[in-house]
């Protein structure tokens, strides 16, 4: 069986739906891979015919250039089943979008979107039933791309491959939704004008690790990003942007730092953005410092701030820590706003609510 550019070898030893059901059971992100993958290779200028396969590992030469100087960069998105048993997806072409902006910034070559769908689509359709049910749970989707040139010069690689697997995702707050914890980060920044902040590439996540680890240290659960020149704007949260929620009388305002190039463009940040009109937010995407955070928590004029991402969808800040002070936010409790946000967005995933933006991609 083939779909126009991708051979489809049926794995010859898929799970059985006992040994399944159980690997489903698990909720821990990240371990647990579905039956098949899909991986295109790139040469001679073009993408070669693709192969959806059985999951397993890749044979790489150990001289291949990604494992050397890092050309490596990937995306995530899920697919969620709906009321009706049909399965779709939330936004995929967005994803495949950045993930081309990411790959021009690491002089990558660009994946045309339909195929980037394609193989989306493909591999839910032979794994469906894969597919987790409950709410707040999906199949997250990783596509990422690789240099494979043997060759250890410093140049851009001729030969790549794309690669797509797909991993069962339990509800990121099985306990129910909780505020986190963040260490406002000093020592540390991101990304730097000019770098590479805006693509999601695996050297960014590589240059993090160390501040998480430091956030850790302090007791809080995710690094707060400043800006690298002044140390002082706030850009995102580990790998999640940040919203900070105002209230003045009945009106609500909803504002995000603004995209600068330092900063990744989050597809649920931007979902949100339009999501907050339709509740009858305003939204603002400006500049804020550090100083105007702590002073509007002070003035009670900030009532809330949350995270968003696609694996945790929403989750809300509680308490910012950094040398020499401490702010608790809304008591430490979910607030009003973000779990209005969370709800619709999470509606609107799992079908529930009505999709007036025409976002979601149907698979099958
Ligand atoms: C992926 C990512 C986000 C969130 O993007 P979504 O498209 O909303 O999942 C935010 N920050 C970083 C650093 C990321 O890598």
């Amino acid at each position: 069986m083939t779909t126009s550019n991708i051979t489809i070898t049926p794995s010859a030893h898929p799970l059985s739906d006992a040994e399944r059901g159980e690997r489903m059971n698990k909720p821990a992100f990240g371990r647990v891979f579905t039956d098949h993958m899909v991986v295109i290779p790139y040469r001679d200028g073009q993408w070669q015919q693709g192969e959806l396969k059985a999951y397993g590992p890749l044979m790489l030469d150990p001289s291949a250039s990604s494992l050397h100087y890092g050309q490596a960069i990937f995306e995530g998105y899920k697919a969620f089943a709906q009321p009706d048993g049909s399965i779709k997806t939330f936004r995929p072409e967005q994803n495949a979008e950045r993930f081309n902006r990411s790959a021009a910034r690491l002089a990558m070559p660009a994946i045309p979107v339909e195929l980037f769908l394609e193989a989306g689509d493909a591999l839910i359709s032979i794994d469906r039933n894969w597919v987790p049910t409950k709410t707040g749970e999906s199949l997250y989707m990783r596509p990422l791309m690789i240099a494979t040139d043997p060759y250890l010069g410093v140049r851009p690689s001729e030969e790549y491959l794309f690669v797509l697997f797909a991993s069962p995702a339990g509800a990121y707050f099985p306990q129910g939704v909780k505020p986190v914890t963040v260490w406002i980060s000093e020592d540390f920044v991101r990304a730097a004008p000019g770098g590479t902040g805006e693509a999601k590439c695996a050297g960014n996540y590589a240059a993090s690790l160390m501040a998480q680890s430091q956030a850790q240290e302090k007791g809080c659960d995710q690094v707060v990003w400043l800006d690298a020149v002044h140390r002082e704007f706030i850009e995102e949260m580990g790998g999640m942007n940040l919203f900070f929620v105002y209230k003045d009388g009945e009106k609500i305002t909803v504002v995000t730092p603004e995209l600068t190039g330092t900063l990744l463009p989050g597809i649920t940040r931007r979902s949100l953005l339009e999501m907050a009109k339709d509740l009858g937010y305003a939204t603002e995407e400006r500049k804020l410092s550090v100083q105007q955070w702590r002073d509007d928590i002070a003035s009670g004029r900030m009532t809330e701030v949350f995270a968003c991402g696609t694996a945790a969808v929403i989750t809300p800040v509680g308490v910012a820590k950094a040398n020499g002070f401490e702010m608790t936010i809304n008591n430490n409790e979910n607030g009003a706003v973000t779990l209005a946000l969370r709800e619709a967005l999470l509606g609107l995933q799992h079908g529930t609510k009505a999709d007036t933006h025409g976002w979601m991609h149907t698979v099958c």
